[in-house]
């Protein structure tokens, strides 16, 4: 009881304080949701980190499978991880497994790469990429390509980086990144690159794509082909 009342007390002594913190409160939750899952900016450089498909779009199935949409967010997450300790600020269009579709779209494909427009125009970024796995009906197929906008001049700079990078690092095959026609390349005049990380139609890449070690291997040939990036763009 004499604690409840000195609670009282408090409240009523500091009515104004607790109503200052409550539209604090409120205020950050409303501002946080402007750039959904936005983290750190220490170097002025920002960064949109898409990972493919989600919700009711799986993307393609793994010879052994592997959901594309699951493991497209684990490498989105690992990478966001290094760009994030190395200074940069990262946007995220999906954190979950949720798309980015409205419940009530009648086409949710539609909606989702709308929403995910939405995202980059609102981060403004400095470059966008976007994590995709592979599939195709001959099994043999394998290896990682980039992909950049046709005209997109720095984001083919971009994919030759990453590409040559993934080819040392990760055994992929003599590659050269590619134009790619695909929405979220088009969507806007942003740098972007799109990553196939590699065939999951082919049980072999799938099972190394889904080793832990092969995965951090793989995301860090990612980062060091964004850091040349970026390390070419101030010199
Ligand atoms: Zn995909």
């Amino acid at each position: 009881m004499k604690g409840l009342s000195r609670l009282k007390i408090f409240i009523l002594n500091n009515k104004c304080l607790i109503v200052m913190l409550c539209i604090m409160i409120l205020l950050s939750s409303c501002l946080s949701g402007i750039v959904a899952y936005s983290v750190s900016n220490q170097n002025g450089i920002t960064i949109v980190l898409d990972a493919g498909h989600g919700g009711r779009d799986g993307g393609s199935v793994g010879a052994n499978g592997t959901i594309e949409k699951e493991i497209n967010l684990e490498y989105t997450l690992a990478l966001k991880e290094k760009l994030v300790s190395a200074g940069y600020r990262v946007v995220l269009t999906r954190t979950g497994d949720d798309g980015l579709y409205s419940p009530t779209a009648s086409n949710k494909k539609m909606s989702d790469m709308k929403a995910r427009f939405e995202i980059i125009k609102e981060a403004n970024p400095n470059l966008v990429i976007s994590i995709h796995m592979n599939s195709f009906s001959d099994s043999s197929a394998h290896g990682a390509t980039t992909y950049y906008r046709d005209g997109d001049d720095s984001g083919q700079q971009c994919a030759n980086l990453i590409q040559a990078s993934l080819n040392t690092y990760c055994n992929a095959p003599t590659e050269t990144s590619k134009v790619g026609d695909y929405y979220i390349l088009n969507c806007s005049y942003y740098t972007a690159v799109l990553i196939e990380c590699g065939f999951i139609s082919n049980p072999e890449e799938e099972a190394k794509l889904n080793d832990d070690s092969y995965k951090d291997t793989f995301v860090d040939a990612v980062f060091s082909g964004i850091l040349l990036y970026f390390g070419n763009r101030l010199t």
